[in-house]
């Protein structure tokens, strides 16, 4: 009995103490050796994480028209769901109202029925009027790549406080926006996001971590960041390997939010250079040879090529230009440079002597005249 009301008085008395925060604790010795923090951090949905400034946009002209060879998810009158499902496979079931395609709420998240990989994605929407409601319950959606494995927030944050990483166009749950760029609530904003994602190798494992662009009305919020896992709410879960292409998502989160004129276009990847391409097989050329090719060759008046003689082969230089060019002879007479696509043929003379030389590179053809030293 007297253990419970010491107990009771306790309990009393810590719930009439003021709220602690972080910077009232005294850091331990452990704590303050620990190393010191970094932007990426901060707990998952930390309010006391600094917000964003709010930073008003410049008028847009909207909505922005699709490049040619995008792919139109919803056109730019939002009458249309076509491209959609709901995440079972069965139709769409959100609505088509006057200008927009509107989420039913409750009635759960859709995906395009065509995956994507790396995108270039144009997206407007507008708020639900819904003042009554408060932090995330206002006007959350999102945009989610990968059948909803990275999250693109999209929130009424105009005015409205929530925690910041979980702002319009945070990295749900990792990386709030760097500025709050949205229009009132009354009006349509625009999402422009490059998204890369990640790469797997066969076993599994990371090879790259997904990267994420995001424009606000022509605010850059998110500057190619790298995502350490999945967005999930209140967890930081690691990547888990998929394929490199996958669904987008819209997220039905229980608010009407209107959406209309959302693109999408998939970028291609670079091509590498083919098999062998970094090994540039060189002739067998002998000393006398290569040397008698070294000295200066006038492309104009003051403008020369000039090929020297180095511990590593022939080079050249221009003089208006720092640094040597290394050459790798493919023949007596042809060189290629090693790091530009470059070719140097030489002309000789009856004597083998060298009268001129004509570098090929980019299209073009630069010849120049052997001078004398
Ligand atoms: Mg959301």
């Amino acid at each position: 009995m007297r253990s419970s009301l010491v107990l009771l008085l306790a309990l009393v008395a810590a719930a009439c103490q003021p709220p602690v925060s972080s910077s009232d604790v005294p850091l331990s010795d452990a704590a303050l050796s620990a190393p010191i923090p970094r932007a990426s951090d901060w707990r998952q949905h930390d309010t006391t994480r600094p917000a964003p400034d709010r930073v008003t946009p410049a008028p847009s002209r909207l909505p922005t028209p699709a490049p040619a060879d995008a792919t139109i998810l919803i056109s730019a009158d939002g009458t249309s769901l076509d491209a959609w499902e709901a995440m079972d496979g069965s139709p769409a079931p959100w609505t088509v109202e006057g200008d927009a395609v509107v989420i039913a709420p409750g009635s759960g998240s859709i995906r395009t029925m065509q995956p994507f990989g790396d995108v270039q994605l144009h997206l407007e929407w507008k708020a639900a009027p819904e003042p009554e409601k408060t932090s995330q319950d206002r006007s959350n959606s999102g945009v989610m790549f990968f059948e909803g494995l990275y999250e693109v927030q999209i929130l009424d944050t105009f005015d409205n406080a929530t925690y910041p990483d979980g702002m319009a166009g945070a990295i749900y749950g990792q990386y709030p926006p760097l500025a709050n760029a949205l229009r009132p609530s009354d009006q349509w904003q625009h999402y422009d996001i490059i998204f890369r994602g990640p790469r797997f190798g066969e076993d599994g494992a990371v090879l790259e971590p997904a990267r994420l662009t995001v424009l606000i009305n022509g605010v850059l919020v998110q500057n190619n960041e790298m995502l350490p896992g999945m967005t999930i709410w209140m967890q930081s879960l690691p990547y888990e390997s998929h394929p490199r292409r996958g669904k987008i998502v819209l997220q039905d989160h229980g608010s009407p939010v209107r959406f209309r004129n959302v693109w999408v276009r998939e970028t291609p990847a670079r091509p590498d250079p083919p098999i062998g391409y970094t090994h540039i097989a060189a002739a067998d050329v002998s000393e006398a040879d290569l040397e008698r090719l070294v000295g200066r060759y006038e492309r104009g008046p003051g403008d020369l090529f000039v090929i020297e003689d180095t511990p590593d082969g022939l080079a050249l230089s221009m003089p208006w230009r720092s640094g040597l060019l290394p050459m790798v002879p493919l023949s007596p007479t042809r060189f290629q440079l090693v790091h530009t696509a470059a070719v140097l043929t030489f002309d000789l003379d009856a004597d083998g002597q060298p009268t001129g030389l004509v570098m090929e590179m980019g299209g073009g053809t630069y010849p120049a005249t052997r001078v004398a030293e």
